[in-house]
């Protein structure tokens, strides 16, 4: 599962409010990286509160660091 790329969700991110601690140690921009993707250079990971987040909860997502990770589509493996 993914979500989509709109401004609602971004809005819902919690990548980029201060809430990451991965975000903040690899200096990342942006967000919303389940729909995005997995950022270059991989981030190193220092925890991740993505199912803290209603995108997480409303998408149905599985896992997390979606930044450090490949996005699968629907019925993908
Ligand atoms: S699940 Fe994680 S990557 Fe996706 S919108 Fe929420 S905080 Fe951002
Ligand atoms: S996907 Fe998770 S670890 Fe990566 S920036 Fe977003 S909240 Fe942080």
């Amino acid at each position: 599962m993914m979500a989509r790329h709109t401004y609602e969700n971004m809005g819902k991110c919690l990548c980029y409010k201060g809430a990451c601690p991965t975000f903040r140690h690899n200096n990342l921009s942006k967000g919303l990286f389940c729909a995005l993707g997995k950022r270059q250079p991989l981030p190193e990971k220092k925890g991740c509160p993505c199912n803290s987040c209603l995108v997480w909860v409303e998408c149905g997502l599985t896992g997390l660091y979606f930044c450090t990770r490949e996005i699968l589509e629907e019925g993908g493996r």
